[in-house]
């Protein structure tokens, strides 16, 4: 077995400001004041404000060190499964900080504003590309965003025509988030089990699919990383009924220039910007949920849509038949420009092969590891493979031991207990943007810590034992949170 490198070191506490701060300390030091000192009027001001007296070096240490506790991509390797923690090229912050873009503002006139609505058109046309749908908006704001306003498309298609309809069938390899969209929205969420392969049964979509049902929502690749096989048949027996096909898009990042959703009989589908086309995760910045739709929904979409007419791109506002606007303005552009840069970057070779080696590290983790950890589900996976604790129950060792223990060897665990299908999951995503050599640490890792488990269980149950702080008792961290540190 390969030397598995232990990280440990300084791991620095640190106080409130309020605990450090010594009356008379100071940050700066200015000339003598040529005036007379003023007092201020207590009327006005109030009581003195509580401001901790520090000098710069306090508070530079202060931030630097709370910097220290915080984990990021930008750290090590996130292989977190379903939420996509691929390195984000720095060159995107650079590009999205140009004063031109930075500096304006939404209510400049479209005729100074060309270059933003240039970029946003463009970006809808490469989205498109990708997708093969016929049009696509930049609005909703985040995935789940995007699955609302796809379930209100739906419900404002099925009323031009006349159709009630009640119900959208949601299958139990969705995120959460997809039942809760649609149950937002006023449509019953009707669950459908995953067959033994871990995809959609046709035949119970074919029992189910009626004209009291909207449509359906299908996850692909789906959250157990594995490619919907019969989207195609099931398009059609949904598309017969007069339903709809909502597809939910997060995992593009599995197969962009391979698949084109829009082929395969999706009418409707959400991308995570901050998944698949490398923009920060919440702390870097708000997220962006683009929805892209097939030619008969477009007059529902949210307007304002960018439009390109002689030359000039403009606003188009006056669009009767859409369910509205989904956010202020025209969506989250900060963002946009990021994965704009990203796309151009890449180029679609580029882009087909950052899908491609996606798959191919987690069908390198599943290889490897498969003698280690059980495998859910034993067939080629896309971007992420799910295991599970099986093989070390005997041991009384859980999908949390292992996970905690990793925090022992500094590598941030994977996603665990999710999908709630596989009983004790652990789900790996390890993203294109790792090296094999980062990815061999990791498989190695989890081979000392099953060896651990036999050997020394203890370790495991009660591990982390060098992080920060030792296991926390979740349940009391939950009830009774302690927000002060
Ligand atoms: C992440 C994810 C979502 C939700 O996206 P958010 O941007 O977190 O709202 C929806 N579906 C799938 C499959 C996802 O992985």
């Amino acid at each position: 077995m390969k030397e598995v490198i232990h990280n440990s070191g300084l791991v620095l506490d640190e106080k409130l400001l309020w605990e450090k701060g010594k009356k008379g300390r100071i940050g700066f030091s200015i000339p003598p004041q040529d005036v007379a000192v003023a007092e201020l009027d207590p009327e006005l001001v109030g009581e003195d404000p509580d401001f901790p007296d520090l000098s710069e070096v306090d508070v530079v240490r202060h931030f630097t060190r709370l910097s220290t506790w915080n984990f990021g991509v930008d750290t090590g390797m996130y292989p977190l499964g379903s939420c996509t923690m691929k390195y984000n090229p720095k060159t995107n912050e650079r590009q999205a900080s140009l004063a031109g873009l930075s500096e304006a503002h939404p209510f400049l006139p479209e005729s100074l504003s060309q270059g933003a609505l240039q970029i946003m058109y463009e970006l809808e046309q490469y989205l498109m590309e990708i997708t093969g749908m016929d049009a696509v908006t930049l609005q909703p704001a985040a995935g789940a965003h995007g699955e609302m306003l796809g379930m209100l498309l739906i419900h404002a298609w099925h009323s031009k025509k006349g159709n009630s309809r009640s119900k959208i069938i949601v299958p139990d390899t969705a995120h959460g988030t997809n039942p809760a969209s649609a149950a937002l929205c006023g449509y019953k969420p009707i669950p459908v089990k995953s067959d033994e392969n871990g995809i959609i049964p046709v035949e119970t979509i074919r029992e189910l699919m009626d004209d009291e049902t909207a449509g359906i929502m299908i996850t692909n690749p789906n959250t157990l990383g594995l490619f919907e096989e019969n989207i195609q048949e099931i398009s059609e027996i949904v598309h017969a009924e007069d339903g709809l096909v909502y597809g939910d898009g997060a995992n593009m990042n599995a197969v962009m220039g391979i698949v084109k959703m829009g082929n395969i009989g999706v009418d409707i589908m959400h991308l995570n910007l901050h998944k698949t086309f490398s923009t920060p995760h919440g702390g870097g910045g708000p997220g962006a949920g683009p929805v892209a739709v097939k030619k008969d929904l477009i007059p529902f979409l949210p307007a304002p849509r960018v439009v390109f007419k002689n030359g000039q791109y403009s606003l188009e506002k006056n669009l009767p038949d859409s369910v509205g606007r989904m956010t202020a303005f025209y969506g989250h552009f900060n963002v946009l420009i990021k994965a704009y840069s990203y796309i151009r970057q890449m180029g679609p070779d580029n882009l087909k092969k950052a899908s491609r080696l996606a798959v191919l590290n987690a069908n390198y983790i599943k290889e490897q590891l498969k003698d280690t950890l059980h495998l859910a589900y034993d067939r080629p996976c896309m971007h992420e493979c799910i295991f599970s604790d099986k093989n070390q129950a005997a041991h009384k060792i859980s999908t949390m031991d292992m996970a905690k223990r990793l925090l022992d060897y500094g590598i941030h665990p994977p996603t665990v207990y999710f999908p709630l299908v596989v009983h004790g999951a652990i789900m790996v995503e390890p993203t294109e943007t790792e090296s094999k050599e980062d990815i061999d640490l990791f498989i190695e890792t989890f081979k000392t810590i099953a060896k651990e488990a036999e050997e020394n269980p203890d370790i495991l149950t009660s591990a982390p034992h060098v992080s920060k702080r030792r296991r926390l008792d979740e349940v009391e961290a939950a009830r009774h949170p302690c927000l002060t540190g």
